[in-house]
């Protein structure tokens, strides 16, 4: 077989190509998909490549490889959900380790966190990281591992990565960033000074809302090997088909990600000067306070947004049974436009203190912008807004 791979091609070429034409059985052009479980020995004590499916399997290595090297890390293990790979990192600490994790970060993070603390297997403290003495006291405790999201789920708060980064390798943590918000299209950690990314890959890497699934990259190839090992360990690698399907939705990444950001400005546009609407929570707008931070370490926006409606929660009513073009949903990052609640869906585990401690509003509304016609997904907004002054 001739490896016809450039010896560094750019993001885009990996994400559209990398594995294409690689078979050396048929010479298929799109990487087959191997659902086998277990693998022939070649004879007594001659392992292949591949010997179970738990263990490896040439297709969910190949998404992995796409990862690490879209994500600029050694390696990637690719998992069963984005909780799993969450877990791949948390379920690895150690009793009396302590996890610094942000105050507003995804909910299933935040339960599991917080599960895995109540039975003792790690501690945890959530802190505010945009307030610095929160930050600097979770710091001189000297965390294991600090979690960071950022864009933050709903409000889309910016956190200057590297800058964190720099501050808890000096408190000697290892740093983990949630890149699910942006992709690597948009954001790549590893090269800010991060030791893991973590993605949940059902949302903008498979990016057409039909897979459950998850990853870890890591920037240092012991690390990735140890973190291979342990999802051999606890078990938690994906499917052999979800991986051939979200290598798929890969393939457009890069085309996805810069029309739906597209999209989203002029969407946030159109919010910000409404008269319906109080406030719009979008990166891109110069008048949100992470802008600047996101204009230097991101390649772009985003595709993610929230704003408050002016009439409370009787506009939300109004917008959602008015609204077209976005469906009421949760979950983000696929080709059709969602619209979330996140007081009553997305967020309300969390309960009514901590979601006023976090600033969710009861009229704050998450959009996740898609594909479809600009055009149409104005139209379809300014028909919820109206019929919000009704
Ligand atoms: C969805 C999501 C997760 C969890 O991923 P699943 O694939 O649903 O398990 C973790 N972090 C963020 C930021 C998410 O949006």
């Amino acid at each position: 077989m001739t490896d016809r791979r450039d010896a560094s091609p750019r993001p885009q070429t990996i994400g559209a190509a990398h594995g294409v034409a690689g078979d050396p059985a048929f010479g298929a052009v799109a990487p087959p998909l191997y659902l086998s479980s277990t693998y022939e020995f070649a004879g007594y004590e001659q392992p292949r490549r591949y010997d179970y499916g738990r263990a490896g399997n040439p297709t969910r290595d190949l998404l992995a490889e796409a990862l690490a090297k879209l994500e600029g890390g050694a390696g990637a293990v690719v998992t069963a959900s984005g909780m799993a790979a969450l877990d791949l990192l948390v379920g690895r600490q150690w009793p009396g380790d302590l996890i610094l994790a942000p105050h507003d970060c995804y909910g299933g993070t935040m339960r599991l966190l917080k599960a895995r603390a109540e039975r003792g297997h790690c501690r945890v403290r959530f802190v505010d990281q945009s307030r610095e003495a929160e930050l600097a006291a979770g710091l001189a405790e000297r965390p294991a591992l600090v979690l960071i999201e950022t864009p933050s789920n709903p409000l889309m708060r910016v956190v200057d990565i590297a800058a964190l980064a720099g501050r808890a390798h000096g408190a000697g943590a290892r740093v983990a960033v949630d890149n699910t918000f942006l992709s690597p299209a948009v954001q790549r950690p590893i090269a800010l000074g991060a030791d893991y990314v973590v993605h949940s890959t059902t949302k903008y890497l498979n990016g057409h809302s039909d897979v459950i699934g998850g990853a870890v990259i890591a920037a240092e190839a012991g690390e990735a090997e140890e973190l291979r090992q342990w999802a051999n360990v606890v078990g938690s690698a994906g499917a052999p088909f979800d991986a051939w399907l979200t290598l798929r939705g890969l393939r457009t990444l890069f085309a996805r990600m810069a029309q739906q950001q597209a999209n989203a400005m002029a969407v946030a546009d159109f919010l910000d000067r409404h008269p319906a609407v109080a406030r719009v929570h979008y990166p891109g707008l110069a008048s949100h306070p992470g802008h600047a931070v996101a204009a230097r370490q991101q390649d772009g926006f985003g595709a993610m947004l929230s704003f408050e409606l002016a009439g409370g929660v009787a506009a939300v009513r109004r917008f959602i049974a008015a609204v077209r073009f976005f469906t009421l949903a949760e979950s983000l990052g696929g080709v059709e436009s969602l619209v979330a609640h996140p007081a009553t869906m997305t967020h309300a585990d969390m309960g009514e203190e901590a979601r006023a401690a976090a600033g969710i509003g009861d009229s704050l509304l998450r959009l996740s912008v898609g594909l479809e016609a600009e055009q149409d997904l104005i139209a379809g907004l300014e028909q919820g807004l109206a019929a919000c002054r009704s």
